[in-house]
């Protein structure tokens, strides 16, 4: 199956925000690499879940350490091809057809097929992406020259990907408890003692950004300096570190993820020393929004698992299509996938345009993407947990059985919670962007410009969209009277009110222009999911209407 092709809302959204020549052309990419995505990617990932995992080869023969990391070749070959794509690449150098530079939104598109078929695929490219971020804009000139061609590489010249390294054994919400130490020494050279507990793509990677404390730093993450470690020396061999073991993890097994240890690693200040976890956060942000594509990837790839089987399989005389509850599920799911793409989509669109006037600085535009960042990263992970969970539901026993990719599917889905920030820390984060720079209010009123614009031709579901915005500030006004332990413990219920404002504003202007299916999803997605925080009953949508995003007329007969 091609990934591409079967995907209309995509498509559509990359018509809307792509120019029509760099259109045109990704069309013609996109198509080639769907093709990859649902094909020969997909078989190579089944083969590393199950029996091509990456393998620790720890001593060489002679019981030297070579922490060696074994990557099949499937892997390898799925790598280079999705590199020489331009993932990476394009965002920093020309497309040589278009003879102009791509940006996220193409980028991210690829990284939505390839988490279809496998995120533990997409987790190296996005470790390369943040590390390209933070050497392209804090590192030296020396530094950049050396190992940007290489990050961007699009198959010319070697590649090394990137990764990196935050978290340690004591901690990893807690970034401040760091206690790897960056010594240094008489030759001006520093030198990393210490290890991170989590290091995905070690052995895989050319170079790491990597947090460490220099010596009589303060403690807590305003000591902290980042810098660019390289796996391996010139000659080859390694940077005085060592693997200690690789993690035995509950999914993206593609992916290796190992304890590191650094003994004495040659290492490169990265921007001006302390100033590493304000570095970090910058790349971590975009790390977050390829969490989310990745997350609606998994979504996309369970809502269409589920379609294809309940078309196929058969139950008391009939497909199981043709039953009800099985409908309603499908179209709840059509509905909330639409709703997540075209806002993950919007989010990167909105990265790109902060990039592009990234040299002016501007508290608002910052806030208000980091805002939008954290509810979507958050909402994303978790519905792509529940997606995971309905695709297997709908193949009954079947879909817990690793001959099909459901089970895969909901092991990989867990970690997308996890990575990147847990939900409670986003929650932290959204607090801090209210008491810092008032964000709710700007949030706020850009509900209520948006709202404002719309010409939807139900104006009874503008209303909706109205009194939601009216409940949520009044919501906003009761959390700010709050102590600190009850505005924590509320914000994580408010930050689902704002996620479901956001996407039906967003639902409801992608449906202005007349075409019926866009119509029905914001109908239903507004009935179904803003009209229970307005704390009016479930007003039940026509399944009839439902059927027809799902491109069924009449319900299929045996
Ligand atoms: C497969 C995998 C690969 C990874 N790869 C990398 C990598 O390449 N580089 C890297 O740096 N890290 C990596 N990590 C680590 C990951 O970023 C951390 O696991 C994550 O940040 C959470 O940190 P922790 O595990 O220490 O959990 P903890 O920080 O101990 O959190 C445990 C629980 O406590 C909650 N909690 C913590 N503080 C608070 C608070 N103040 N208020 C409320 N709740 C709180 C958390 O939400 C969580 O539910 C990886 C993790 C996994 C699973």
């Amino acid at each position: 199956m091609n990934f591409y092709k079967k995907d209309d809302v995509l498509q559509s959204i990359l018509k809307d925000v792509l120019d029509q020549e760099t259109f045109a052309w990704a069309d013609r990419e996109l198509t080639e690499f769907g093709e990859l995505c649902g094909g020969e990617f997909d078989e190579r990932a089944a083969y590393t879940d199950r029996d091509g995992q990456p393998k620790l080869l720890k001593y060489d023969k002679y019981g030297n350490d070579q922490s060696f990391i074994w990557l099949n070749e499937g892997y390898r070959k799925t790598v280079e091809e999705t590199y020489n794509r331009g993932i990476v690449g394009y965002l920093y150098k020309d497309i040589p057809t278009l003879g102009k530079k791509g940006n996220y939104v193409y980028s991210f598109a690829q990284g939505y097929l390839l988490s279809q078929t496998e995120p533990g695929f997409y987790c190296p490219v996005t470790l390369t992406m943040a590390a390209a971020y933070l050497i392209d804009n804090y590192a030296s000139q020396n530094l950049k020259v050396k190992y940007m061609p290489h990050l961007a590489s699009t198959g010319e010249t070697e590649l090394f990907e990137g990764a990196t390294f935050l978290t340690e054994r004591q901690g990893g919400s807690d970034v401040g408890a760091n206690e790897t130490k960056a010594v240094l020494e008489a030759d001006g050279t520093y030198r990393l003692y210490g290890e991170k507990y989590f290091a995905s793509n070690a052995g895989a990677c050319g170079v790491a950004t990597v947090l460490a404390r220099t010596e009589g730093a303060p403690e807590g993450t305003k000591g902290l300096s980042l810098f660019l470690v390289p796996w391996r020396k010139e000659g080859g061999s390694l940077n005085g570190l060592s693997v200690r073991r690789l993690k035995d993890k509950l999914g993206v097994r593609a992916v290796p993820s190992a304890e590191v240890e650094f003994n004495g690693a040659e290492a490169y200040l990265i921007g001006e020393k302390e100033q590493g976890f304000y570095y970090m956060m910058e790349a971590l942000n975009l790390s977050r929004i390829c969490n989310a594509v990745a997350s609606v990837g998994i979504m996309r790839r369970a809502y269409t698992e589920a379609v294809s089987y309940a078309a196929e399989r058969d139950a008391f005389g009939q497909k199981i299509i043709n039953y009800p509850m099985v409908q309603d599920s499908l179209v709840r799911m059509a509905v909330k996938l639409e709703a997540e793409t075209v806002s993950v989509f919007e989010l990167a669109r909105i990265y790109d345009e902060w990039c592009e006037g990234r040299e002016i600085p501007s508290e608002e535009k910052d806030g208000l993407l980091r805002m939008l960042i954290a509810l979507l990263k958050s909402e994303t992970a978790e519905q792509a947990i529940h997606f995971a969970h309905e695709a297997i539901e709908m193949h009954g026993g079947n879909g817990y059985i690793e001959d099909f990719v459901t089970p895969r599917l909901l092991r990989d889905a867990q970690v997308l919670t996890v990575w990147e920030g847990t939900a409670n820390i986003l929650g932290l984060e959204v607090l801090r962007l209210i008491k810092k720079y008032n964000m709710d209010d700007l949030f706020l009123q850009l509900m209520e410009k948006e709202i404002a614009a719309l010409s939807f031709y139900d104006k009874a579901m503008i209303e909706c969209a109205d009194q939601a915005l009216v409940l949520l500030k009044n919501e906003f006004a009761e959390l700010k009277l709050m102590n600190e332990f009850e505005k924590t413990r509320n914000i994580k219920e408010l930050q689902k009110k704002m996620v479901t404002l956001f996407e039906s504003v967003l639902l409801l202007k992608r449906a202005e222009n007349g075409d019926e299916k866009r119509e029905i999803t914001a109908t239903i997605y507004i009935k179904d999911k803003l009209l229970p925080n307005l704390g009016e009953q479930k007003q039940s949508w026509s399944l009839e209407e439902g059927l027809k995003i799902l491109g069924i007329k009449e319900p299929v007969k045996r």
